[in-house]
């Protein structure tokens, strides 16, 4: 299962493909994790870090290199789910170009469709728990007694508006790309994070099944 998750910050990419990562035994890979992590660590240069907390988007080049090794990793070999990876075209044609060079294709692009006022809600009251990066919401997910919750930088309210006008401006041009290619599944994403989940594996079908015998080959 070779799959990316499409859709604006706050439609759920994340919540959903940790849900869902697990009972297909295939890695989630997060480019804005993986920048966060970067940032902390101090490898990321602070231009990069500004452009980020700013709610624009890193250089293409930055987010290409990242995936190039990550998907070289072992275990990588029997699939992946890529959330917030690719963002512009360009993005989209350099994984095509890596995943052919490795005999590959994508399976599947499921956009997750939310409407504007839902996301600025979710972002905005999104909190990650520090030690095991869980995602909880203040409203519909709230973290369990003792959790120590940190709040993303990038969610306060102006820079939610700013990612997403980032969001349309880079973003949205993905899905032609994908519906060009007969690839592209849109989902709603209102409604319980237990209702999106079915209705991404109905969208995928058969290959959504949990048991990992059919997704092995
Ligand atoms: P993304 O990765 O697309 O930016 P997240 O998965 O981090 O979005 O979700 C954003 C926020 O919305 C989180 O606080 C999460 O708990 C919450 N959330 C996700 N899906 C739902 C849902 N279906 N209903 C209500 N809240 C949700
Ligand atoms: P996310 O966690 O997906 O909301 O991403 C947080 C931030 O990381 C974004 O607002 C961008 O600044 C940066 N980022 C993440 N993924 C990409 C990407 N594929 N291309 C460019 N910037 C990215």
């Amino acid at each position: 299962m070779r799959l990316v998750f499409l859709g604006p910050p706050g439609a759920g990419k994340g919540t959903q493909a940790k849900a869902l990562c697990e009972g297909w035994r295939i890695p989630h890979i997060a480019t804005g994790d993986m920048l966060r992590s970067a940032k902390v660590s101090g490898k990321l240069p602070p231009s990069l870090a500004q452009q980020m907390n700013a709610g624009g988007l890193v250089p293409d080049s930055v987010v290409i290199d990242l995936i190039r090794d990550r998907i070289a990793e072992p275990d990588a070999a029997r699939g992946f789910l890529f959330d917030g990876f690719p963002r512009t075209v360009p993005q989209a044609e350099a994984l095509d170009d890596l995943l052919q060079t490795a005999g590959f294709a994508l399976d599947a692009a499921v956009a997750i469709e939310v409407p504007e006022h839902l996301l600025i809600e979710r972002a905005t009251l999104r909190r990650i728990d520090k030690k095991t990066g869980q995602i909880y919401h203040l409203k519909y997910k709230p973290a369990p007694p003792g959790a120590d919750l940190e709040c993303r930088p990038d969610d306060a309210e102006e820079v939610v508006r700013q990612r997403l006008k980032t969001y349309v401006a880079m973003t949205s041009e993905l899905l032609p790309y994908y519906q060009k290619r007969g690839i592209l599944k849109r989902v709603s994403g209102e409604g319980g994070v237990d209702e999106v989940t079915a209705r991404i594996r109905a969208v995928l079908g058969s290959r959504s099944k949990e048991d990992g015998k059919e997704l092995a080959g």
